[in-house]
């Protein structure tokens, strides 16, 4: 059996908060409560949406909630080259190609079918490029070249269960490296999260959408395909999920035990403890009859 490696891998956008408490807070205890270990890691990529200082901001209020990371965190804005690195793997195998599209012209391309307010890309650049030069990088969706990978993901989340999304409809050909230089989150998650050999992967549930195109790059580039537990998640007051722009606050951390007790109520934990420390120790027992 291998061994748990677990993660919390927020992005410095910001401060965290009673819904981001929750995703850190569960992984914790889904390591804890398999003898595993705890990882974190910044997600800086989209450096122009960090804020300088966060991280450190971060890593300290997880320390008050008694959420101590096993090794030192890693920061993704360090990790260059090994982002490089997979894309010119997937450059080489054919999977990647440059596109040249504004998103401009990729409105004018047709009625395209629309996505979580994005289009859909109509895969004008799959055949190259012509005398544009490409800006971006991005994953070919549909099954053209091997044909031996499956359009339709399946996969089976922990608290979801047996999810599927049809890449080339549902998603289509989604960017690895922007136009503007930085690395997707998609790419950027895939490679950190076998470099640090993570075994399971715990976050909330607006991420699970994303799980398919991860486990498509896991499969591309011969990379290992984790548990994954997509988290119920807290709601801000116009329904959607809690963030800065729907009024979330940075937690109040000068009564961790009350943030803890309010992070764990949405885990379905109603404990009776009396400090951080004593209430952590009893979640990671409840934590574990509940997952049973
Ligand atoms: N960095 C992402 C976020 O803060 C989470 C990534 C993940 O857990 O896969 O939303």
């Amino acid at each position: 059996m291998t061994a748990y490696i677990g993660r919390f891998a927020p992005s410095p956008t910001g401060p965290l908060h009673a819904g981001s408490l929750v995703a850190a807070l569960g992984s914790w205890l889904d390591a804890r409560a398999h003898g595993g270990r705890w990882l974190l890691r910044i997600e800086d990529v989209d450096l122009p949406r960090c804020k300088p200082g966060v991280d450190r901001l971060i890593i300290d209020q997880l320390a008050r909630c008694g959420l101590l990371p096993d090794e030192a965190p890693l920061w993704q804005s360090q990790r260059d080259s090994l982002y490089a690195q997979a894309l010119q793997q997937l450059q080489q195998s054919g999977w990647a190609y440059g596109c040249a599209c504004s998103r401009k012209q990729i409105e004018l391309a047709g009625p395209g079918q629309q996505r979580d307010a994005e289009l859909i890309y109509p895969g004008t650049c799959r055949a190259g490029t012509g005398l544009r030069s490409p800006r971006a990088w991005r994953l070919l969706s549909s099954a053209d070249l091997a044909g031996n990978l499956p359009l339709t993901i399946t996969w089976q989340d922990r608290r979801l269960g047996l999810q599927t999304q049809r890449l080339d409809s549902e998603v289509g050909d989604f960017v690895l490296k922007r136009a503007d230089g930085l690395w997707a989150y998609q790419l950027a998650v895939v490679i950190d999260d076998a470099a640090q050999g993570i075994t399971d992967i715990v976050r909330g549930a607006d991420l699970a959408d994303n799980t398919p195109r991860q486990i498509r790059l896991q499969q591309l580039l011969g990379l290992p395909h984790p548990r994954y537990l997509h988290l119920p998640l807290v709601l801000g007051p116009d329904g959607r999920k809690l963030s800065k722009q729907n009024g979330a606050q940075a937690l109040d951390l000068s009564e961790p035990l009350a943030a803890l007790r309010q992070a764990g109520s949405v885990l379905g934990l109603q404990l009776d403890a009396s400090s951080p420390t004593e209430w952590l120790a009893q979640a990671v027992v409840a934590w574990r009859d509940l997952m049973a």
